[in-house]
Formats: C-alpha cells, structure tokens, sequence
C-alpha cells in the first residue's frame, strides 16, 4: 500500500513537503518515495497529497 513516482517526474520538489510521513525525498534524477512509510495519506487526508500537487501526474498506486 504506497505511491510510486514514475519517470515522468520533473523533480519540481512540489511533493516533498507536503507529505504527512516524510516519505518522499530527491533521488539521482527523480524524486522517490519511501513506500514503507507511505501510508497513502490514510488518517491525513482524503485523498494521496502528493498526486494532488504533482503537476506532471507522475504519481500512482505502486504495483
Ligand atoms: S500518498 Fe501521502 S503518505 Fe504517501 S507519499 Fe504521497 S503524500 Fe506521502
Ligand atoms: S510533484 Fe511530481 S514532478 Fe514534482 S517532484 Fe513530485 S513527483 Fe516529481
């Protein structure tokens, strides 16, 4: 139960700091989440806060 950032990520940073858990940092090229401390905002918000802000929809469901 996590997102995953795919290679579309333009490393805008507009995620990181909105992430209640910290899970999500820069990589070498894109940013990454941390999929054991994503919660998928469970407890936090509605909905994953990161795929709200991402402006590139880089975000989704990891397999
Ligand atoms: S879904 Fe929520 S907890 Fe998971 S990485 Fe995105 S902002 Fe963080
Ligand atoms: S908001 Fe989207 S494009 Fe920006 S760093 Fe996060 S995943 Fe990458």
């Amino acid at each position: 139960m996590a997102m995953r950032i795919n290679e579309t990520c333009i490393a805008c940073g507009a995620c990181e700091p909105e992430c209640p858990t910290n899970a999500i940092s820069e990589g070498d090229e894109i940013f990454v989440i941390d999929e054991s401390a994503c919660v998928e905002c469970q407890g936090h918000f509605d909905s994953p806060r990161c795929v709200e802000v991402c402006p590139t929809d880089s975000i989704h469901k990891a397999e």
